[in-house]
């Protein structure tokens, strides 16, 4: 594994960071500056930059945009004008910002919108998969993309993918609003390495995976198809580098002199972001308002300065915004106002860097007060601005308001919080930073100024490629890999010249995909047919070695001329025979038990006991995904020492917690047989769950022993689904046998 710098790196973003212009023939790049393009320009290792060039490319000219773009290492993925539309228009900024951002009102469903977005994907992925080899980093950068981390992962899987999410994730309540969660999610889970803002963006996330797709997880990785999808928060800060240079400039100087023409004694609050509505804007408008109905005074000694920057200006909804902001401000400088006294000022534009820098050294305040955002960076600019050359005498010393709604409170705490929705709160909050004394503003901003630094946008780029390199090692080192090829033609070969062949195969979660309930998990036909050509090959059995009640295997299987062993273990049937139960097994403790479980399946809502010959199990399938496994655990402990001088064990398996007879499981049903087994057999076993490690280890030298659905210290092979599973015995089928046929 090279290091940070050795690896080639290929940024994958929606946009690339430059603007192109073209007119009768003749094409213009432009750079663009932009957060994440200043956060990656001291990344030494960046080979490449994938992005859209933004707006449509004719035909004609993509040839020469391409060129002029590679020559500076940014490689175009071209979009037609419909694409942009229902693409990036609709798919990403009209469904999925509102509802990332948590806005469900907001978010619109086009149906040709999914069908273009997983094409955009795909085409971003075609182009990654031409430049990149086995072994270079892919950092795929926010939500335009979900998918392509899966589409890389199944094209080139020896890809090292990370992905950093650069807006909030969002309550799995809300998360599972959009019909496609499952498969949005699951086109993540083809990262090795997943980022976030903040810690609480990572446990949304974690948690939608559990409650949408039922995966359980570790605090900070989830388990999916067999590999370890690490989970972490690297919090993007400012571009230091790039305010550090203009703040002692001429530039800066003489805006701020310009400054204090203008406002003379007035004290400016100042406000800057995009025209977006997760800003919150018209509510801060509103509490500037109250502020002014609270302390009239205000309205000669105060100026609010609101920059917008334009933003998304195709879409309707933010010009109505925009409309209404617009409005907002003439009622407010109509009640409060007076000649050459404006209290608000309004500026719908872009402002240049040393002019946004002045800007922020000469505030007296600075409100931040999103309902949303993923982390903000005005908040954090103010602050480097503010604590810039924090020993000068005149050094401005001003107050940040900080709505709770933005991931940047998590790191600037010294600010004064603010509850964006309560317009009193949030005036009331203005007139404390008015009035708040210089030593505690002194001290608040040079305790803020050291965390923005400790976020500066150069470290972090260095820290999310280390901690991509660690989890991507991780799977590097621990992947059962998948059979190859070979593999799969010497187990081929295994099968068909063996003389006897024997399978020991768990049914769920092996053979077949878990359901929510257990009973929708009967087998289809084609698994039956599959079991029947199989326990018809010559000299070959086929064990279902299950934790299922002895009924439901006979319903399923009875009919099959297969060896099934039921309830752990604890039955077990010759085809076409009768059930074989061991004659002398203590009960005793039953009853106690089961009280104890009956209780808490009227404890959790969801929750059922399942009642066995050999014992009880105790499924949370169907409770919360969170509450069901909490409470199992807490039982399995109870229990425990319940049980700890009886002939009874529990045992946790997927969504259910077994208290049964000791002295049974799948490992004495397997050392049952093992004495038939001849050392020239063919042994095949596969299973999927904590159960099936005492038949792995029963299992004799030489057997074929896989685990479905991730790894396992005792099974030599990895399949990642069912499907893989049926896929693999179904290339034995048509192997055919050699010997006894
Ligand atoms: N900004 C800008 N042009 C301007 C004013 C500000 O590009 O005229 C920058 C500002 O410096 C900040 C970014 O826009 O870096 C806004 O980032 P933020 O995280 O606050 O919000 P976002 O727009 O990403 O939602």
């Amino acid at each position: 594994m090279g290091t940070s710098n050795d690896r080639r790196t290929f940024i994958v973003s929606n946009r690339l960071p430059v603007r192109v212009h073209h007119e009768r023939g003749r094409v213009e790049v432009v750079r663009s500056s932009g957060g994440l393009a200043s956060a990656l320009r001291s990344a030494t290792s960046i080979q490449e930059w994938i992005g859209w060039s933004g707006g449509p490319v004719p035909q004609a000219m993509r040839a020469r945009v391409r060129e002029l773009l590679t020559a500076q290492g940014l490689m175009p993925v071209f979009l037609t004008a419909e694409e942009e539309r229902h693409y990036y228009v609709n798919m990403c900024n009209g469904t999925l910002w509102p509802l990332l951002h948590y806005f469900p009102g907001r978010v619109e469903f086009d149906d040709r919108s999914w069908p273009a977005y997983c094409e955009v994907n795909r085409r971003f992925a075609d182009t990654v998969l031409e430049r990149t080899v086995a072994g270079d980093r892919v950092w795929i950068h926010d939500f335009h993309l979900f998918l392509l981390p899966q589409l890389l992962r199944e094209a080139r899987p020896e890809l090292e993918i990370g992905f950093f999410l650069h807006v909030p994730f969002p309550s799995s309540e809300i998360w599972r609003i959009v019909p496609q969660r499952e498969e949005l999610l699951r086109g993540l889970l083809g990262a090795d390495y997943l980022s976030f803002h903040t810690a609480d963006y990572l446990r949304h996330f974690r948690d939608s995976c559990l409650r949408v797709l039922g995966l359980g997880a570790n605090p900070d990785s989830i388990q999916s198809e067999g590999r370890r999808v690490a989970l972490g928060v690297d919090p993007l800060g400012p571009d230091v580098a790039t305010f550090q240079a203009v703040l002692d400039t001429e530039a800066v100087a003489g805006q701020m002199a310009q400054f204090a023409q203008r406002w003379g004694d007035r004290r400016l609050l100042l406000s800057v972001e995009r025209l977006d509505y997760t800003k919150g804007i018209l509510h801060k408008l509103r509490s500037f308002a109250r502020l002014l109905e609270l302390e009239p005074e205000r309205c000669q000694d105060t100026v609010m300065l609101q920059v917008l920057v334009p933003s998304r200006e195709e879409n309707e909804s933010y010009r109505s915004l925009r409309r209404e902001i617009e409005r907002e401000v003439g009622r407010i400088n109509g009640t409060y106002g007076s000649p050459g006294r404006m209290p608000l000022e309004f500026l719908h534009r872009s402002i240049d860097t040393s002019e946004l820098a002045a800007l922020y050294r000469y505030a007296s305040a600075c409100l931040v007060t999103p309902l949303r955002d993923g982390m903000n960076l005005v908040a954090h600019e103010f602050v480097l601005c503010q604590g810039h050359d924090a020993a000068a005498q005149d050094a401005a010393r001003g107050v940040l308001v900080l709505s709770e709604f933005a991931g940047a409170a998590l790191s600037l705490t010294r600010s004064l919080p603010v509850n964006p929705w309560d317009i009193t709160a949030v005036a009331r909050a203005m007139a404390t930073a008015l009035q708040m004394p210089e030593p505690e503003r002194k001290d608040r901003m040079a305790e803020m100024y050291e965390q923005v630094l400790q976020l500066d946008s150069a470290g972090w780029t260095t820290r999310f490629l280390r901690r991509l390199d660690r989890a991507a090692e991780h799977n590097l080192q621990n992947q059962v890999a998948p059979l190859n090829r070979a593999q799969r033609r010497e187990l081929g070969e295994r099968w068909r010249s063996a003389r006897r062949r024997w399978l020991f195969l768990d049914y769920d979660g092996t053979l077949r995909e878990i359901t929510q309930r257990p009973e929708n998990a009967a087998p289809t036909a084609a698994l039956i047919t599959l079991l029947r050509a199989l326990s018809q090959q010559a000299n070959t059995q086929v064990h279902l070695v299950s934790g299922r009640p002895r009924g439901v295997l006979g319903v399923w299987f009875g009919h099959l001329p297969i060896h099934l062993c039921a309830e752990h273990g604890f039955v077990h049937r010759a085809p076409g025979g009768q059930w074989v139960q061991p004659v002398e097994v203590d009960l005793s403790w039953v009853p106690e038990v089961d009280a104890i479980l009956q209780r808490a399946v009227d404890e959790v809502p969801g929750a059922f006991l399942e009642r066995k010959r050999c014992g009880l199990a105790w499924h949370y399938r169907l409770a919360d995904a969170g509450y069901g496994p909490w409470r199992a655990q807490e039982l399995r402990q109870h229990l425990d020492q319940l049980l700890m001088d009886r002939p009874a064990a529990t045992l946790s398996g997927h969504a259910v917690l077994e208290v049964r007879a000791k002295g049974f499981d799948k490992g004495s049903y397997v050392a049952g047989i093992l004495p038939q087994i001849g050392s020239d057999d063919f042994v095949f076993c596969a299973g999927d769950d904590r159960t099936d490690v005492d038949m792995y280890r029963r299992m004799p030298e030489g057997a074929f022993v896989t685990n479905v659905g991730g790894p396992s210290p005792e099974a030599a092979h990895v399949l990642a689904t069912p499907t893989n599973l049926r896929d693999l015995l179904q290339t034995l089928l048509d192997t055919g046998t050699v010997q006894g046929n």
